[in-house]
């Protein structure tokens, strides 16, 4: 089995982002900025903060945090967000969800200059993805087709399968599959047949949020199987596959936690890179 090692290829990426933007500052003059807005206090949010945080400085990205209390309002948060459009420094807007009760996060992911979407949230961004048309993508997704390119695999006219239809993870994943001529299905709650429409496919993807929810029986021999999941149990974070059971049965599988997570940050940095160029008419 191929291990899809998301840390080491989201590391790789980061270097050669750090050389990239090395190479822009020298002939532009100037960096790419990141804005990262965190609202209230959730501490899972503060940790994915701070290491994307960590991650822009390894690739020469200034990030720029902006910290709201949670009785912070909503007039409050769309002015920020008002500024940051305006602001030439910044080439990205991240909003990190979610927001604290009583705010309004449609609203707010609304107001970010679609130029600036590194998230790929904004409608305008969803529509240019389901149009087939430049945009920004979704960070998960597209850190997902990110890893499968850098190992090769193709998933033109093979057969995927999404678990998963949500619109920052199953919904545009499916989408940038279709796109990339895979013949998909996507599974969700209501699914009949899931283990059913699962086994018969040649590139599975689990973003479903349960534990060890894909099993052995799940999946043909030789698959690809993606994990999105990030489950905290009492043994630790586990994705949505049982790798274990998985291992000996699939032709290459991302681990967890060290497959998608990895990938989702880097997808962010180039993202961010390609705003910064595209402001500089590169
Ligand atoms: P959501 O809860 O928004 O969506 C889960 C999806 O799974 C829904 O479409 C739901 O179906 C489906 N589902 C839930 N239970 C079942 C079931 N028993 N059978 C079939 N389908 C089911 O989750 P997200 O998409 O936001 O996240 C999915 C997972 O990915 C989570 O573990 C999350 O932590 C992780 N994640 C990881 C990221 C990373 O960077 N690696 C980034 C984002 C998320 P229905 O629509 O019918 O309710």
């Amino acid at each position: 089995m191929i291990l899809l090692d998301g840390k080491a290829t989201a590391a790789a990426i980061r270097k050669e982002l750090g050389e990239k933007v090395g190479i822009l500052k020298s002939t532009t003059g100037k960096v790419p900025g990141l804005a990262v807005i965190l609202a209230g206090e959730d501490p899972a949010s503060a940790v994915y903060v701070r290491n994307k945080e960590r991650a822009c400085a390894e690739a020469g990205i200034v990030s720029k945090g902006y910290k709201l209390p949670a009785s912070t309002t909503q007039e409050e948060l769309e002015g920020l967000i008002r500024k940051l459009n305006e602001d030439d420094s910044v080439h990205g807007i991240l909003l990190q969800l979610p927001v604290p009760q009583g705010l309004d996060s449609d609203r707010c992911l609304d107001l970010i200059d679609p130029d600036k979407d590194v998230d790929g949230f904004h409608p305008v961004s969803v529509g240019r993805l389901t149009l087939g048309l430049p945009g920004f993508r979704s960070c998960t997704p597209a850190g997902v087709m990110t890893l499968l390119d850098r190992y090769g695999l193709d998933v033109s006219g093979k057969k995927a399968v999404v678990i998963g239809r949500s619109n920052i993870v199953g919904k545009p994943l499916a989408l940038m599959l279709l796109q990339r001529n895979a013949t998909v299905t996507v599974c969700h709650s209501r699914t009949a047949n899931l283990a059913e429409e699962v086994r018969s496919a040649d590139f599975v993807f689990a973003a479903v949020g349960r534990p060890l929810f894909v099993t052995r029986d799940m999946v043909k021999d030789g698959a690809v199987v993606v994990d999105v999941g990030i489950n905290r149990t009492d043994a630790g974070l586990v994705g949505d596959c049982d790798f274990k059971a998985l291992e000996s049965k699939v032709a290459a599988m991302t681990p967890v936690p060290g497959g998608v997570g990895p990938m989702t940050i880097a997808q962010l940095l180039i993202n961010t890179v390609r705003s910064f160029e595209m402001k500089q008419g590169l």
